[in-house]
Formats: structure tokens, sequence, C-alpha cells
């Protein structure tokens, strides 16, 4: 039997040695969940929808805990895993308040005797294969509305966020979600590609995109519904008529909360020439003020660097951009607890690989440009298109500039922003599908068309 070790990436120290699943067991719980989703599916809803108001209520009461354990084991600063868990509410609270109406049977005919229906059913058993990162957010956006609509799920966490993914399914189980119905799948790369061989109706990935290339290599051949929320290079424009204070205040956390561990961090900012020596300077101001340290210390901002092969990718991301001519204004160095200096650079372009690939990490860097056409221009510059923003007083100029752009989301006067209510997708490699707002609980399921004749 394969066991999985956790380490607490700030200290190094052993977590937690967990009994691992193999190719065996995953399909023994494939089965069982198989076997089990019909007559889950067959509850009436309400009652799935109690359940995960039990689910909810369980997060608040255990909140604090689920928050130190996350911390020990991303290294996420601990009010950020609070905020995390803060912010599950409302998401929680969205589905709750949509699942009644978004599933139900809808007339959409009903003439001479001859109507006709959407009946919206389960995909059936569906994976979830999860990220580490937000693992509360990534994982409850598929979890939670794939139960709601009737699945059964078979849900691997991230191998560096498996005591969080044991606490979801613990909750979820104690609040009346039936054991074989939702299964914990315990273990790395090799549990997840084991996964992808079970006779599953939906695979629902949040990871990087060289794993969600993987993913969807090996279900080709297969009609597998299949859905990849995958990384971003995400752009930020200020354009000349922008606060450049309240801009660089609103930015620097965009690139730098989480550790600049999200998905949707800021990871290239294009200021407009005429305010970017103010930005710069309200830009480096706010991350001097960015505590780096102990992700127990309740004052920390910038915490570990979850997985240390990424300290070598940022490594040489500050390396080629310091060969190819960029300004280093900050950090660009390791600190202690597996941590990275916030670093920001300016003077960079496109022939960087700071500038093109995912940091995913405190690093930033700012380009100076001439005006709306060279922004827009290089905001699609990029294989990725997961959120893109301008900073301007101008609202039609900010909407026609965005309409330009090539992303699943778009901020004005705003950054790193996901709301319950609306689709979170991407363009490219950032990925496909959606999880979120109505269409994030229709994704589970399969609409039914009925003809219904009155003899
Ligand atoms: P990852 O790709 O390394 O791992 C993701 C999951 O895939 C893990 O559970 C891992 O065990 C599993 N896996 C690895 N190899 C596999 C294989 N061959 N077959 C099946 N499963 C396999 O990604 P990560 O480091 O956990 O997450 C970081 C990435 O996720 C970043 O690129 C980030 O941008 C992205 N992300 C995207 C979103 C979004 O909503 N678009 C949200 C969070 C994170």
């Amino acid at each position: 039997m394969p066991t999985l070790a956790l380490h607490n990436p700030a200290t190094g120290a052993l977590l937690a040695e967990l009994p691992a699943d193999d190719a065996d067991s995953i399909a023994t719980k494939a089965r069982a969940a198989r076997a089990a989703q019909p007559a889950w599916a067959a509850r009436p809803l309400a009652e799935r929808i109690a359940i995960v108001q039990r689910f909810r209520d369980a997060v608040v009461a255990e909140r604090e805990a689920l928050a130190r354990t996350l911390t020990q084991e991303v290294g996420k600063p601990i009010a950020q895993s609070r905020n995390e868990l803060n912010g599950l509410l409302p998401r929680l609270d969205f589905f709750l308040s949509q699942a009644a109406t978004t599933l139900a049977e809808e007339p959409v005919f009903d003439e001479g005797g001859m109507r006709e229906r959407i009946a919206h059913g389960p995909l059936g058993l569906v994976a979830n294969i999860s990220a580490w990162n937000y693992p509360w957010f990534v994982s409850c956006n598929v979890v939670v509305p794939a139960l709601l609509a009737g699945n059964a799920v078979l849900y691997k966490p991230s191998e560096f966020a498996t005591l969080t993914g044991q606490h979801l399914v613990r909750l979820l189980h104690a609040a009346g979600v039936p054991a074989d119905v939702l299964a914990l799948v315990v273990g790395g790369g090799a549990a997840g590609a084991a996964l992808l061989e079970q006779p599953i109706d939906g695979l629902f990935f949040t990871g990087s995109v060289a794993t969600g290339k993987r993913i969807a290599a090996a279900l080709a051949g297969r009609l597998v519904k299949l859905q990849l929320e995958l990384g971003g290079k995400d752009p930020s424009y200020v354009r000349a008529d922008a606060d450049p204070k309240a801009a660089a205040e609103s930015l620097a956390d965009g690139a730098m909360y989480n550790s600049g561990q999200s998905c949707c961090s800021v990871e290239r900012i294009y200021v407009q020439e005429k305010v970017h020596d103010a930005f710069v300077e309200h830009f480096l101001a706010t991350v001097d003020g960015f505590k780096v340290g102990d992700p127990m210390d309740e004052a920390t901002y910038i915490g570990a660097i979850a997985r240390a092969p990424q300290l070598d990718v940022l490594d040489a991301q500050v390396a080629d951009a310091q060969a190819k001519g960029a300004t280093l204004l900050r950090g660009g160095q390791r600190l202690p607890g597996n941590a990275y200096a916030p670093t920001v650079f300016t003077n960079v372009n496109h022939t960087m690989a700071l500038m093109r690939e995912e940091s995913f990490g405190p690093v930033i860097g700012i380009q100076k440009v001439k005006g709306d056409d060279e922004a827009v221009a290089l905001m699609n510059d990029t294989r990725y298109g997961l959120t893109a923003g301008v900073y301007t007083k101008d609202e039609a100029a900010a909407k026609a500039l965005l309409a330009r752009v090539s992303a699943g989301s778009v901020y004005w006067n705003c950054c790193d922003r996901v709301s319950p209510r609306l689709p979170w997708s991407g363009v490219g490699d950032s990925g496909i599908g959606l999880t979120l707002s109505t269409h994030g609980l229709l994704a589970f399921t399969r609409p039914k068309a009925w003809h219904l004749r009155q003899p």
C-alpha cells in the first residue's frame, strides 16, 4: 500500500503520513460510487440542499482549526487562510440559493396538446482532480454543485493539500452525504492517472497547463465530459487618467496576495508612460509594507512558496530578466522558510520569461506603454486568457478596451477577484469549461429533452 507524506513547506516538519490509494482501491471506490449514485440522485433536491447547508454550518463551527491546517500544509499566511474559509461561505450560499431554480425542470413549450420540457439530470459519476493553492475554493466549486445536481464524486485533492481534502470530505459525510457517494482519493500524480482509468462520466480538473494537457490526452478517444481550469499570465493596464496610487495599491495586492500563488494573480502590468514613474513609486511603497515571514504570524502577508521546485522557476525568471536588461527594484532572492522576496522589475519586455510564463510567486514585471493600442496588443500577446484588467476613470474607454482583450474575466479598476455569481473560465491555455454562476451548476448536469404529446 503506498503512503503519502505531508510536510509543512515553511518548516519542513512532517505533518502526517497517510495511507494512499492505488489502482485497486480507486477502482473499488469507483464501483461503490457508481452503485450509490442513482439513489442519491433520486433523493429530493431539498434533502441535498439541507445537507450542504449543514456542511456550511460545520465549516463555520470549525473555521479556525481548518484555517490552521491549511496554513500548515500549504504555507498560506493564517489571515489569508481565514479569508479563504470566510470567502467560501458566500459561494456555498450562492449554490444553496440557486440550486432549486437552476436545476428545476423547464417547461419551454405548451401548445395544441404538445409540451416540451428540459430536465437537468446528473452526469452520473464524476471525478475531481484538484490543486493546492485555494483548496477550499477550487474543490467546493466542483464537489458541492456536483453533489447538489445528484452526481457521485471521486475527489482527489492535491497531494500538497490532502489534510484539507480530508476535512472537506469528513464534513460532507457528517452532514449527510453517503460515504460511497463522495469518495476521497489520496495520492499524487499516479493516483490522478489511475482515476482517469475509471468509467467516469465527467472529469473536472484544476491545476497546471502541463497536467491539464496530459489529462486531455489520456481521455482522448473516450467520450467523457472534460473541464480544465488551468494557469494564467494575467495582465493589467494602468491608463494615463488612472489614479496611480489607488491602482498601485490594488495591483500590488493582486500580484502578491497568497504569495502570488493564485491562478488569477496579476502577473504583468502595463503602465502608460505619463503615470509610470508615479505608479512605480506607489507600487514599491505598498510592497515595502508587505511583511514576509512565518505563515502562522498574524501580521504575515507573504508566506511560504508551497512547492520547493517553484523557487527554481522564480530564480530562473529573475536571472533571465536581469540578463535581458530588466531593472530589479526589489527582491529577487529566496528567504528563509521557503519564501521568496517580493520582487519588482521595470524595463521588462516580452522576450523575458517573466512576461510570458506563469510565475506563481511574488514576482512582477512593470512595462511602460505609449497608449491603449500597444497595451491591448501586449495583453493579448499570450497563450493564456484567464483574467485581464484596466485602471482608468473612463468607463466607456475601459469597456471598449476590455472588449478587445481575450480573457474569461475582465476587470475595471479591480483585479484578482472571483464572484460566485459570475462564470469562472479561461481562454486558450487557461482551460476549457467553467465553474461558478448558475452555469457552474448546470456544468454537472446533462440536459434531457422531453417531447410530450397528449393522446
Ligand atoms: P498540478 O498540475 O501540479 O497538480 C494538479 C493536480 O493534478 C494534483 O492533484 C496532482 O496530483 C494531479 N496530477 C498530477 N499529474 C497527474 C496525472 N498525470 N494525471 C492525473 N492527475 C495528475 O497543479 P498544482 O501545482 O496543484 O496547481 C497550480 C496550478 O493550478 C497553477 O498553474 C494555477 O494557475 C492553476 N490553478 C488554476 C485555477 C483556475 O481556476 N483556473 C485555480 C487554481 C489553480
